[in-house]
């Protein structure tokens, strides 16, 4: 494993008041060399807190982050950013207009990384081995003189991957990379995404509320509810076959394959308060179509969902008799 992650949890105390917001409750997850996962959700579901701690800008609140063997979630945040692990874990941000510094131009923001983190070796071929990962980008090298308002957004993009890559990450977290920017431009950047994986070995984690193209650039998913997994597999799997409420009402708003539509599943009801939840009431209860008695008294898990291939859905209906469930 590249990353392996464990009960990981952060809280946030509420300002002025009592209680903490459980932004991320419990959650583990691993990542093969080489492997790309998909984490996907709602807005406020946790994902961005668990891509500030994957890649350690923040510090968890419990439990362990073991990237390469190594227990990096014990190093607080601050010291991390100094250590050679920081230059294998790297990140494209979801709008390069705001990650990229105004003042450096594209050569000086991908070689700042190697300025600050690369070996010897490296920075004393730095200039070869900026033009090396701009073309391995696709950035012209008379592109590398502009500054980012010079740039179109895809061009921009491209500087912000340049600069991820460019001290060799084994781990490349993706949060959202596409959709700041316009749809002609998504599906290139999204292309070269794939073929930088393939060309250099690295392992994604990649967050967007994009199914379509999640289900396109990983091969397992993870679906994220009010902080909690609620379910992972394959991406085929769980894109053909759901074993969760939530993920069938996610998917429920995706054309089906062949741009078919789908009978869509309206949720309804208020989300829960992720202040202090209820740890004996499962997450999605209220706005679940297909919750019953059980799921207000007992918290689901994770259990296996289907015929094993490491597919896993949290909710009390896998076990319950049929018949049971009321709308
Ligand atoms: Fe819905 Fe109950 Fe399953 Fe929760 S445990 S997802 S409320 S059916």
């Amino acid at each position: 494993m590249i990353l392996d992650v464990r009960a990981l949890t952060r809280r946030f105390p509420v300002r002025g008041g009592h209680g903490a917001v459980h932004a991320v409750d419990d959650v583990t997850f691993a990542i093969g060399h080489g492997e790309s996962v998909g984490l996907v959700g709602e807005s406020g579901c946790g994902k961005s807190t668990v891509v500030r701690l994957v890649t350690r800008l923040d510090d968890p609140t419990d439990g362990r982050i073991f990237f390469e063997g190594h227990d990096v979630g014990a190093i607080p945040a601050k010291r991390f950013a100094r250590t050679a692990a920081r230059g294998r874990i790297q990140m494209v941000f979801q709008d390069p207009a705001d990650s990229l510094n105004p003042r450096f131009t594209a050569f000086d923001t991908i070689a700042d990384p190697m300025r600050r983190l690369g070996e010897s070796a490296m920075r004393a071929r730095l200039r070869d081995r900026v033009h090396e990962v701009a073309d391995l980008c696709g950035l012209p090298a008379e592109l590398l003189g502009r500054y980012p308002h010079q740039l179109s957004g895809g061009q921009q993009q491209r500087v912000g991957i340049a600069r991820a890559i460019a001290l060799e990450p084994r781990l490349l977290v993706l949060d959202e990379p596409t959709s700041a920017l316009d749809v002609s431009v998504q599906a290139v950047i999204l292309h070269l995404l794939a073929d930088l994986r393939q060309r250099l070995g690295m392992s994604y984690l990649f967050v967007s509320h994009d199914l379509n193209v999640v289900r396109m650039l990983t091969d397992r998913v993870l679906v994220m509810y009010l902080g909690r997994i609620v379910e992972q597999g394959p991406a085929d799997v769980v894109f053909e076959q759901p074993a969760h409420p939530y993920t069938r009402a996610l998917l429920s708003a995706v054309p089906a394959d062949g741009g078919g539509p789908r009978s869509r599943i309206c949720l309804t009801g208020e989300p829960r308060s992720p202040i202090d939840p209820s740890p004996t009431v499962c997450r999605f209860h209220g706005r679940c179509p297909e919750g019953f008695e059980r799921c207000e008294r007992e918290m689901p898990v994770l259990r296996a969902a289907g015929a094993g291939r490491d597919h896993e859905a949290a909710c009390h209906l896998l076990d319950a008799p049929v018949g049971s469930a009321v709308s």
